[in-house]
Order: structure tokens, then C-alpha cells, then sequence
């Protein structure tokens, strides 16, 4: 049982949230000699988004929300009951979703893709040092595909691909040289490659990208964290947090009181209450997706894959084969729609027809943490000195989690100007 009361222990960073984003956070700040502080709602590894997602370290796929594909797909698919994305037609998002349209020019989407994908490449390497440093978060260095099931989206690409822009999708990345190219794959080479696919039109093949294991990744990134002297106080609620004229001078939490120098909120979809109590206002939404994890036999295949024309992922783990897919805003967060789950199944069956499912492992929901511009937060707040916010980072935490952790890190500590980017500042609502 940690204390109750007064928390006398005074560390250098209190973090707030142990997601893959908090839990990153941690490690990165614990391994340059800070003292931190890790208080977590929940009593053990995945008690937010963080739980479960499609485990992909896919910088090619990184992309702010806010894109006019997205907004056009969430006006198309808002009455469509097992669409892959869904906008609940629901009042209490509607100055949110005018806030996502608003953002979502091509021009921004640009940009911020670009930006995003620079990130996520670094968070690639980061991750994969994580491994070589011996740090167990189910990483493995599988490449990825992005499977056309239909000719008419593969002859899409084909001419993205003839033109040279590229992957589409893929915006701007180039694997590393060493890595492999991406390439675009006719049929034969896909099922060359994948025996475990069906019919297919073809695929891009990324080879340079990856996926670890979610739990996997927050367990680790903490207990390397806690190696290097990080406390992680689990079961402790934060309530508020305590400011005085400016500075943040303290957390309440169903545990007593604790303090630091600086602090870190990386509350998931909770930080737009936490931050909003303080006068950093952060307009959040979660965005459901679903997990259908399958014990399989059979042909299994041994690539992550995108299936493209139907939004879903399929993730091969040494003990299950993970389906995932669905963005749903506005609707009720613990309902599990079973016919967007079904979907999700017959998408599976659809793109790996010789599996055979022994039984289902668990079926879930999580939120993804969305700012309303699309692009995740990760800055000091100029209005609370002592604030610095990592949030929202929406439908890529898990990729963009080491990344983070090391902007905030080189931010705290070593003074870098890594927490100032004017596009993820905590204050940039406030000023809209
Ligand atoms: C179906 C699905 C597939 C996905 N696939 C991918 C993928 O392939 N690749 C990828 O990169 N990302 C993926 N994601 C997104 C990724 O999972 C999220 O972006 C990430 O988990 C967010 O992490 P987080 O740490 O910000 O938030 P969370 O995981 O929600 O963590 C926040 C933590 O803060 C704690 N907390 C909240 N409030 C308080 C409080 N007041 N006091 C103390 N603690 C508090 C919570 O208990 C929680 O543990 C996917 C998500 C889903 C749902």
C-alpha cells in the first residue's frame, strides 16, 4: 500500500499516466539521472489505451488526423452501421469535429505528416535500440505490407508509385538504406512473400518498419525506468493538480500529496480534465478502435499487414494473431459494437482464408487520446512554467511513445528547445 497523507518524497519529475506515452516518458528521463515519480490510476500495465493496439511501428503510416480524406470518410460513413470509420452524430462533438475540419486543409496535412513521419522514423530507431539495450518489449523487425485486395485501389497506387511520389500513405519516409527499400508488389510476389494471403491485387512492402507488443512496451520502458531509480506508485489517482500564481506546486491524489520540480501529464484522455483545471485548456476525444485477438493455426502469416481497402490491421504474435481496426467518434466508449467487430472477423477471413481459429483470445475497445487539430501535444505550457504536457497522440502513441519521452527528456534536463515546436504546444488552443 504506498502512503497516505502527505508524500514527503520530493523528485526531480512527477509524471502522471503510465500509458506507452508516460511509461516512455519515464524511461527516457530515469536513464539521463533524473528522479521521477510515476503516479498511475490503475493498479497494473494497460489501464488506458495502452491496453491493446495493433503494435505497428509504422512511421510511413504516421499522419496527423486531420487530413480532408479523413474528413470526407467521417461525413461518408456516418450512417453506415460496420464502417471502418465512424462519426457519431452526437451535439457534444460538434465543436470538436468543427475544430478537426478546420485543421484538416491539405496544405496542414502536409506539413504535419512530414513532420510526424520525421518523428516516428527517429522513434523507429529508438525503439529498436530499446531492444539491443536488452529491454523486453516484443520487438521484432518484421517489416510491414499495405495489402490491396482490389485492382482498382492497387492500380491507384501503381500510378502514385510510377509518378515517384512514393508510397501513398507513406508520405515522405525512406527506409534507411540498410533496411531495404519500399516496394510495390505485383499478386505473385505479395503471395511469394505472404503464403498465408488469399486473392490479392498486391501490396507495398515496407521492410525497414516493425511492431512490438503494447503491455509489452509499457512494462518494459517502466522497469527499465524503475532500474534506474524511478518510483511508480500504482492504484494512485491523481485529482488535481495544485498551482500557485504560475507553478504547478504539487499533485492531490487518493494518496496523499505529491511534489517535484517539474511535472509531466501523460493522462491519456484524462489530461484535457487535468490540464483544463489548471487554465491549459486541451480539447480531447477519444476514438474508439477495436481488438480481436485469435488463437490460430494453420497458415499464419509472418508480416504485419494493413488490409488497405478495409481498415484493418492483422498482427502476428508468437501466441495470437491480433485483428484490429475502427475509429469511432462521439459514440458511447464502452459499448463493443458487434457489428463492427464482425466486420473486423470477416476482414480476417477475407485476407487470410487458411487460418484456422481455435478460439477467441479476448475481444476489446480502447480510446485513442485526439486532439481536435489532429497532431499530438508534447510541450511545456508557457502559462505553468513547470508544466510540460505529452497527450493525444491519437492513433500512433505506441510508435511516437520514444520519441516523446526523449523531447521531454532533453527538454527537462538538458535546457533543449525540443519542448517549444509552436504545432504541439499545450497553449496553441488557448490562442485559437
Ligand atoms: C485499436 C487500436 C490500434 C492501435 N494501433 C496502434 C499501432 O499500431 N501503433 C501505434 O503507434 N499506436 C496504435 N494505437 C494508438 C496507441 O495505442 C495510443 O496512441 C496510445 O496507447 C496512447 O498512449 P497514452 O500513454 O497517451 O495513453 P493511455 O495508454 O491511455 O495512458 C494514460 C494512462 O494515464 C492514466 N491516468 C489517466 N488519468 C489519470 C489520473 N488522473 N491519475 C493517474 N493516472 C491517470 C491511465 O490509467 C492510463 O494508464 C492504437 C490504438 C487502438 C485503440
Amino acid at each position: 500500500m504506498a502512503n497516505m497523507g502527505t508524500n514527503n518524497s520530493h523528485a526531480d519529475v512527477v509524471i502522471i499516466g503510465a500509458g506507452a506515452v508516460g511509461a516512455a516518458t519515464a524511461c527516457e528521463l530515469a536513464r539521463r539521472g533524473a528522479s521521477v515519480t510515476v503516479l498511475e490510476a490503475g493498479d497494473a500495465v494497460g489501464n488506458g489505451c495502452s491496453y491493446a493496439n495493433a503494435g505497428l511501428l509504422a512511421p510511413s503510416h504516421v499522419e496527423p488526423l486531420t487530413t480532408p480524406a479523413n474528413v470526407l470518410d467521417g461525413l461518408r460513413y456516418m450512417f453506415a452501421p460496420d464502417s471502418p470509420f465512424h462519426v457519431h452524430p452526437n451535439p457534444k462533438l460538434l465543436p470538436w469535429f468543427l475544430q478537426f475540419a478546420a485543421a484538416s486543409t491539405p496544405r496542414r496535412a502536409r506539413a504535419m505528416t512530414a513532420r510526424l513521419q520525421e518523428l516516428a522514423e527517429h522513434s523507429l530507431q529508438l525503439h529498436a535500440a530499446y531492444a539491443d539495450d536488452g529491454m523486453d518489449t516484443g520487438y521484432r523487425h518484421s517489416g510491414s505490407m499495405d495489402v490491396f485486395l482490389t485492382e482498382q485501389h492497387y492500380e491507384q497506387t501503381r500510378e502514385t508509385f510510377d509518378d515517384g511520389a512514393g508510397a501513398p500513405g507513406g508520405g515522405t519516409h525512406q527506409p534507411g538504406a540498410d533496411s531495404g527499400q519500399t516496394r510495390l508488389l505485383t499478386a505473385d510476389e505479395t503471395r511469394t512473400l505472404e503464403p498465408a494471403l488469399g486473392t490479392v491485387a498486391g501490396a507495398i512492402h515496407r521492410p525497414a518498419e516493425a511492431i512490438c507488443g503494447s503491455q509489452e512496451f509499457v512494462a518494459a520502458t517502466l522497469k527499465t525506468a524503475e532500474q534506474h531509480g524511478a518510483t511508480i506508485h500504482w492504484g494512485t489517482h491523481v485529482r488535481q493538480l495544485d498551482a500557485g500564481a504560475t507553478r504547478i506546486t504539487g499533485v492531490s491524489t487518493n494518496r496523499g500529496r505529491f511534489t517535484g520540480d517539474e511535472y509531466v501529464v501523460a493522462a491519456g484522455l484524462e489530461s484535457d480534465r487535468l490540464c483544463g483545471n489548471v487554465g491549459v485548456r486541451m480539447p480531447l476525444q477519444g476514438a474508439k478502435g477495436y481488438v480481436v485477438d485469435l488463437e490460430v493455426t494453420g497458415e499464419v502469416p509472418e508480416i504485419p499487414m494493413l488490409f488497405k481497402e478495409l481498415k484493418v490491421v492483422a498482427t502476428p504474435y508468437p501466441d495470437r494473431l491480433r485483428l484490429s481496426g475502427t475509429l469511432e467518434l462521439g459514440g458511447d466508449p464502452r459499448e463493443l459494437n458487434q457489428r463492427r467487430i464482425q466486420a473486423i472477423r470477416d476482414a480476417g477471413d477475407r485476407g487470410l482464408p487458411r487460418l484456422n481459429i481455435s478460439r477467441t483470445i479476448q475481444t476489446w475497445a480502447g480510446q485513442r487520446p485526439c486532439t481536435s487539430d489532429g497532431v499530438p501535444v508534447i510541450g511545456r505550457s508557457t502559462k505553468r512554467p513547470n508544466l510540460t504536457v505529452t497527450a493525444g497522440h491519437g492513433m500512433w502513441g505506441l510508435t511516437l511513445g520514444p520519441v516523446t519521452g526523449e523531447l521531454v527528456a532533453r527538454g527537462l534536463l538538458e535546457a533543449a528547445p525540443t519542448l517549444h515546436e509552436a504545432a504541439f504546444s499545450p497553449d496553441r488552443f488557448s490562442r485559437s
